[in-house]
């Protein structure tokens, strides 16, 4: 599904943000990246994005090399990813719904396919009912479920959460993972970047380690620190 060759990024500065990554997931997999900040988490995935190319190796993504695509395929790709973010990202004055049937309509969707998609989606994030409420009515923990629900519009192969849980309180935070781990569940890969040690330990899922863009670690059933 993802597969990083050798892969290098050195920015502009001369600094080395990831040093010869090499890491494979399969469809189907939930795998949290981890690491101090600077570590080269977001560098990866603007490179799976396609926000950013490598200095050297090769790119996979859905079996295909992406390391040389053309810019004007690069819209394809991204409609086969979701991506959740932590500041959610949601348009202020425009309720649930309109959040959504904003984002259907850029995309072309029909009226109707959006009208009878809708309520899918917010069942899925387990909102239904939330429709008209404004994002200022809605705890931080509904407004990530408004932003994954946007995620799934695409009904993507990849999910990826960008420190999804930062902003919220601990069981919030738990309640987005196990949203996560639905979607996962349900078929979706899903590639989460965190730093909370508990969520981590709790699921005990495939753990990325970077450390100054190299990867340290790669454990399956992994936890936030090694034993
Ligand atoms: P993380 O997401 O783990 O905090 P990043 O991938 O953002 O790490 O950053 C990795 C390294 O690359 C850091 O040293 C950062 O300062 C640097 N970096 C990130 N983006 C850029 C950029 N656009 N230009 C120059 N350096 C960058
Ligand atoms: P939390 O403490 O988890 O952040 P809130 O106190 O913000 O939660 O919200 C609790 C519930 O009340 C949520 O279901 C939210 O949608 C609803 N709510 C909060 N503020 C408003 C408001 N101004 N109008 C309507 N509903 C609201």
């Amino acid at each position: 599904m993802v597969e990083f060759k050798d892969v290098s990024k050195m920015y502009k500065n001369n600094v080395l943000a990831l040093d010869n990554i090499n890491f494979k997931i399969d469809e189907g997999e939930f795998v949290f990246v981890i690491g101090e900040s600077g570590a080269g988490k977001s560098t990866l995935l603007k490179l799976i994005l396609k926000e950013e190319n490598p200095t050297s190796g090769e790119l996979y993504l859905f079996g295909d090399n992406i390391t040389k695509l053309r810019n004007r395929r690069v819209p394809i790709l991204r409609k086969q990813i979701g991506v959740v973010f932590q500041d959610f990202r949601l348009i202020d004055n425009k309720n649930v719904y309109g959040n959504l049937q904003y984002v259907m309509e850029i995309l072309g969707y029909s009226r109707r396919y959006i009208k009878r998609e809708i309520p899918k989606l917010l069942e899925k994030v387990n909102l239904l009912g939330k429709e008209k409420s404004y994002p200022y009515q809605l705890s931080g923990g509904e407004q990530q479920r408004v932003s994954i629900a946007r995620a799934l519009i695409v009904k993507p192969k990849i999910l990826i959460a960008d420190e999804p849980t930062g902003n919220l309180d601990p069981k919030t935070a738990d309640d987005i993972v196990k949203a996560l781990d639905q979607i996962n569940k349900e078929g979706t890969t899903v590639i989460m970047i965190t730093h909370e040690k508990t969520i981590v330990d709790s699921m005990k899922k495939r753990v990325i380690h970077l450390e100054k863009g190299k990867i340290i670690r790669d454990e399956k059933g992994g936890k936030y620190e090694e034993n």
